[in-house]
């Protein structure tokens, strides 16, 4: 069998052209979307990542500033600056680039973000509430690997799904929406015993673990949906992901590519999320 190939750019496409519509209404209707992006050091792939989210952000009309810290920024500086970002009216999603440099206390920084602007989805309350299965930001990636499974067509209720990598921002709120959405969820990680047993159970696989080829053929139910969030370089320099798509795509269902899979995704549930945050906040153009 070949798979069919899941275009997550296309239905990232889509999802802008939509989120383009929503937000020229609501400028109509006095809220204006706005998106501060903090960014501490000078980390190559974090520049690369806060350039494309500000450039989708003026495709879709989001009003989004930079803030660019030096690498040695102080914990208190940083925190002073969400404190303002989390008071600006202006402002309605903050998001602090990840990862910070060493020095800082990444989690005080994400906890000091005002939950309803925490369009990252990784402030404590926010997880909280999605572990509680009520209303919460949901984290991006995950977000977006859920509308890629949806787009299959294929219904995740009593299905066997198995997430490799149990990381805060991807790998745990993804078994929460995949057990809200009913499935039957495993989740692995590094210290998994059979790990090429476990993923061939599975009816949904997603490879989150930064290991390039880490999922093969071979770990393949035949039919399953194979989702890679991995972005990893080869040897050769070039992006792959977390599976093999060569032996992968002869046993899969239906796959994601990389690039072209989870990553536009990401990025069109962030813009979501930003959008959301500004109605919900009801965000009006300051009087100037
Ligand atoms: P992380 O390093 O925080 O977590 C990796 C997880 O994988 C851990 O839970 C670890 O236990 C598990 N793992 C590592 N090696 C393993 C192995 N051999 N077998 C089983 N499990 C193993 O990483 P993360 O932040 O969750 O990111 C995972 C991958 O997804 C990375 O490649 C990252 O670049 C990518 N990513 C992509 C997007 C996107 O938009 N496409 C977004 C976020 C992360």
């Amino acid at each position: 069998m070949t798979a069919k190939i899941i275009d997550g750019k296309a239905l990232a496409a889509r999802i802008r052209e939509e989120l383009k519509k929503k937000v020229e209404r609501l400028k109509t209707a006095g809220i204006f979307p706005g998106l501060a992006v903090i960014l501490a050091g000078d980390d190559q792939a974090s520049k690369i990542y806060v350039r494309n989210k500000q450039r989708v952000c003026a495709e879709l009309g989001i009003k989004s500033w930079k803030y660019q810290l030096p690498e040695d920024v102080a914990q208190e500086d940083l925190a002073e600056l969400v404190k303002k970002l989390n008071a600006d009216p202006e402002v309605s999603g903050v998001l602090v680039q990840l990862p910070l440099p060493a020095h800082l206390d990444s989690a005080a920084v994400l906890n000091a973000v005002a939950p309803a602007k925490d369009v990252d989805g990784f402030h404590p309350k926010n997880l909280g509430l999605l572990t509680a299965g009520r209303p919460a930001v949901i984290p991006c990636t995950p977000a977006g690997v859920l509308e890629l499974v949806r787009e299959t067509g294929v219904d995740i209720t009593g299905k066997e799904c198995v997430v490799v990598g149990r990381s805060n921002i991807v790998g745990k709120p993804l078994c929460l929406l995949l057990l809200q959405e009913h499935g039957t969820v495993t989740v692995c990680h590094s210290r998994t015993r059979n790990l090429d047993e476990v993923c061939r159970r599975a009816d949904i696989l997603v490879a989150a673990a930064g290991r390039p080829g880490l999922v093969h053929g071979g770990m393949i139910k035949t039919g399953a949906v194979v989702i890679d969030v991995g972005i990893n370089k080869n040897e050769q320099g070039k992006l792959v992901g977390d599976v093999d798509f060569v032996s992968a795509v002869q046993k899969a269902g239906a796959i994601t590519p990389v690039p072209g899979g989870v990553g536009p995704m990401t990025i069109a549930m962030l813009m979501k999320n930003t959008v959301a945050a500004a109605e919900n906040g009801n965000l009006r153009k300051p009087q100037r």
